[in-house]
């Protein structure tokens, strides 16, 4: 299906507004919206939003509304100060003829690591070719941009969208989701969500659950010179947590692989992400700590994965040598994210599989994510149709991220005509 010469107008105005789009990006990125850091950043898409007529609603997460709720993950830094930001676009209700949409974004970062591992400084944009390089440029802030300046195209070219319109920007996707939950929990709900993701202009059909958990172990202490009257509670987590990768390698197994991610070699992937323990070099360390991360294929439930991971350590440690010595303890906090699959005859897939190709040319290839997204709050717990599509990026979670202008503004073209067959336009 080729576009319209309605859509053709508002591509047009697309590519009017790329040297806009690159400058919101560059600003976007030279916030550091790390956990914690978000609220700039957050006013600042307040006032885009505000400036696009669209009602703002600027919210501080209300930890004892989302707690009980399911999809909640313990939180890590305490929510007082810290807001979402929605722009709500309502049409009039004699024109409500479309299909309503939510278009979510996470403006939340992860750490950038070592400074002197970055060509330039990760909160300031550095173009260099068709590439904006700074941390959250891929992950996730040209995809805000993108469906701001979707949204922003339509109206500058004199149409007006026949069903509501959401634009969510939101906090804490990268540790527990529980700004989308807080999004949930105020009642938006519309008949299909997407969030531009930097997953390459694929559409996103599963996702893997993931789920953090802390892992204490104690020893006991001792002298260098007698090692083997103490030990050692470092060596002992690692012991541990190498039980653990045994888990991980069943888990990969292609007899219980979930059929989404047949096509990937190792899609369950354990990360032993941060570790604490010991306070003299030449003393035995008696308590150890580590973070932990590890995926699970969608239809497992929490409490099955749990049952899984205290039965592998409980194993490990009764096996180890000098078990009466050693204790654990586990503390779930942080992500505790179900998976889950898509299913792929509702609309909202048929409808961005065409709109891409009429875009780009191309037929668009699916993705089963191997990480987790906002996305599971709106499919498994909003009865909203959801996934993910948005530029090509590399590097997010690394140093030197970068984004693909001309993607993303691909994607803001997908997203602006998807907007105009969805909801309709007048
Ligand atoms: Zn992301």
């Amino acid at each position: 299906m080729s576009l319209s010469e309605q859509e053709q107008i508002i591509c047009n105005q697309i590519d009017t507004l790329k040297d806009k789009s690159v400058t919101m990006l560059g600003d976007l990125v030279a916030f550091d919206s790390q956990i914690g850091r978000e609220h700039d950043a957050q006013r600042y898409m307040a006032r885009a939003f505000s400036q696009m007529d669209m009602e703002v609603d600027q919210f501080e997460i209300d930890h004892k509304l989302i707690r009980s709720l399911p999809g909640y993950s313990p939180a890590l830094v305490d929510y007082s100060g810290r807001e979402n930001v929605v722009g709500i676009y309502t049409a009039e209700s004699s024109e409500q003829s479309g299909k309503s949409l939510i278009l979510n974004g996470h403006i939340d970062v992860v750490p950038t690591g070592p400074l002197d591992k970055w060509r330039s400084p990760p909160f300031q944009a550095r173009i260099q070719g068709d590439r904006l390089y700074g941390r959250g440029s891929g992950d996730m802030k040209a995809g805000i941009v993108a469906y701001t300046m979707a949204f922003d195209a339509i109206r500058r070219s004199g149409y007006k969208p026949a069903a509501d319109i959401y634009l969510q920007s939101v906090i804490e996707e990268e540790c527990t989701g529980n700004g989308a939950l807080a999004c949930l929990q105020r009642g938006y709900r519309a008949d299909a969500a997407i969030i531009p993701e930097p997953f390459g202009q694929k559409m996103m059909n599963a996702q893997l659950g993931v789920m953090w958990f802390k892992l204490h172990v104690s020893g006991h202490p001792a002298h260098v010179l007698n090692t083997a009257a103490g030990i050692n509670a470092i060596e002992a987590a690692y012991y541990i947590f190498e039980n653990l990768k045994v888990l991980e390698a069943q888990w990969n197994l292609p007899e219980n692989k979930h059929p989404q991610f047949d096509e990937q070699a190792h899609p369950v992937n354990f990360n032993l992400g941060q570790i604490y323990g010991g306070d003299w070099t030449s003393t035995v360390p008696t308590e150890c700590e580590m973070d932990i991360r590890i995926g699970f294929f969608p239809d497992i439930g929490l409490g099955d994965i749990k049952s899984d991971i205290e039965a592998t350590v409980t194993h490990a440690v009764e096996h180890h040598p000098q078990a009466d010595k050693l204790d654990f303890e586990i503390r779930y906090q942080g992500f505790q994210a179900e998976g889950f699959s898509a299913d792929l005859s509702e609309p909202l897939f048929e409808e961005l599989a065409n709109v891409h190709k009429s875009i780009s040319s191309r037929q668009i290839e699916l993705m089963a994510s191997t990480a987790t997204t906002d996305a599971r709050f709106f499919h498994l717990y909003g009865d909203t149709p959801a996934t993910c599509y948005g530029p090509i990026a590399e590097n997010y979670h690394s140093f030197d991220e970068w984004v693909s202008i001309s993607s993303m503004i691909e994607v803001t073209k997908v997203l602006a005509v998807f907007i105009s067959r969805w909801c309709g336009l007048r």
